[in-house]
């Protein structure tokens, strides 16, 4: 098979979307950008890594039907900033990155992630890849048959990585309801019940919660509701649902100016990922006196996981995940000494960990991972 192709962008490209590239990089000082092509699978899109100072980036691979290359783009360089933020916040020693692909009619989906993980493997361990939006088990299964820089969950050693973050999601909700002197019998909205919802809705109900929960599917929700003696609710109200919590585990910006003033619990704290459609709704969330732990703090348990396994040999990654606990307290304290919402503290203090000036060297970070073997081809 032919490799996969890839430049390093230029900053030299005609198409609209990926105009003034090498302005954005520099906004958010991102270290590289690949653009992703192979013409034999279709393979199409852009691995962005934003920051190898301390460590690999690390961070998952994305495959939708993008309307556009810049829209793309924008979800690479904006994911993988947001997976330095969270690596930096967690005290990890890896940075971020991301793959965006295009999904589209001429993709030859099985060859097409096999490049992919030829180009991976082409950067010798900078970038650690993993499931993200749109990812079959099937994908993770082709790369591994030519990079050994992806994880595959649930798997020997490594474990089950929604698990993980459901943990840790768990831990940054006993701080917030600490925090907001919420005690007795506690309510909690659960919007998604996929991978880490379902998990999280089970780690709540043998604590003693009550759960309100919703989906997309309304099979799964009645599913999870079953095991845990939870209450469906529609879709299109678990947001706005009379609980102590809301736990946001499906998509991103939906804490927003149009649901914002809806909202009727005291905490939010899930793990979708890009929680609040920009900053400024934090401070809203913050106005309202409703606490939010921010998404990329609670929901660091699946990377704290593969930092431990990969980069740091850890079998068992209890005690890590349970310091998002102390973290998350350590983010509130932070706001309150500073009058700030709760979401840009999280940003003060992964901005301070993170080194204020790269030199190019550090670009050229070399260590030692653990690594499973390539899958054989069958
Ligand atoms: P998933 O696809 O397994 O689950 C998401 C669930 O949300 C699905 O069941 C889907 O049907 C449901 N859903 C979608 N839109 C909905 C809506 N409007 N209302 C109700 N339900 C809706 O994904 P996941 O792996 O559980 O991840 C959930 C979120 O957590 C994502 O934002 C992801 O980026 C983030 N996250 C996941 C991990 C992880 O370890 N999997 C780690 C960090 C962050």
């Amino acid at each position: 098979m032919k490799t996969t192709e890839s430049v390093v962008a230029m900053g030299n490209t005609s198409s609209a979307g990926i105009a003034n590239l090498f302005e954005r990089l520099a906004k958010y000082d991102h270290e590289q950008v690949i653009v992703v092509q192979n013409r034999e699978t279709g393979l199409r899109g852009f691995l962005a890594i934003h920051d190898t100072t301390v460590g690999p980036a690390f961070g998952g691979v994305r495959i939708r039907p993008y309307a556009s290359e810049g829209e793309a783009l924008e979800d690479a360089l904006r994911l993988s900033r947001g997976m330095t933020y969270k690596a930096s916040l967690a005290g990890l020693p890896c940075g971020g990155g991301k793959t965006t692909l295009i999904e589209h009619a001429g993709l030859r989906r099985g060859a097409a992630f096999e490049s992919l993980g030829v180009l991976v493997e082409s950067l010798s361990g900078r970038y650690f890849c993993a499931r993200d939006v749109g990812i079959q088990d099937a994908d993770l299964e082709a790369m591994a048959r030519t990079t050994r820089f992806v994880a595959r969950d649930p798997a020997p050693g490594l474990g089950d990585v929604s698990e993980h973050t459901a943990i840790g999601v768990w831990h940054s909700l006993r701080a917030c309801l600490e925090e907001a002197g919420i005690r007795g019998k506690v309510r909690v909205a659960i919007q998604g019940v996929g991978s880490v919802g379902a998990k999280l809705a089970h780690i709540l109900a043998r604590e003693g919660m009550e759960l309100l929960v919703a989906d997309a599917y309304e099979e799964r929700a009645a599913a999870v509701a079953k095991e845990t003696r939870a209450r469906v609710l529609p879709a299109e109200e678990i947001l706005f649902a009379d609980a102590d919590v809301l736990a946001p585990c499906a998509l991103g910006a939906v804490l927003n100016a149009g649901t914002i003033p809806r909202l009727r619990g005291r905490v939010v704290c899930g793990c979708a990922n890009n929680m609040l459609a920009t900053l400024e709704d934090g401070d809203a969330l913050a106005a309202r006196g409703i606490l939010y732990a921010p998404d990329y703090l609670a929901n660091a348990g699946g990377l704290i996981r593969g930092a431990d396994y990969f980069v740091l040999g850890l079998a068992d990654s209890g005690p890590s995940l349970a310091r998002i606990y102390d973290r998350t307290r350590e983010v509130f304290a932070a706001a309150r000494a500073q009058g700030i919402s709760t979401a840009r503290a999280a940003d003060v203090l992964a901005e301070a960990r993170l080194k204020p000036r790269k030199t190019f060297r550090d670009l050229c970070w070399r260590g030692n991972v653990h690594l499973p073997a390539l899958t054989p081809a069958k």
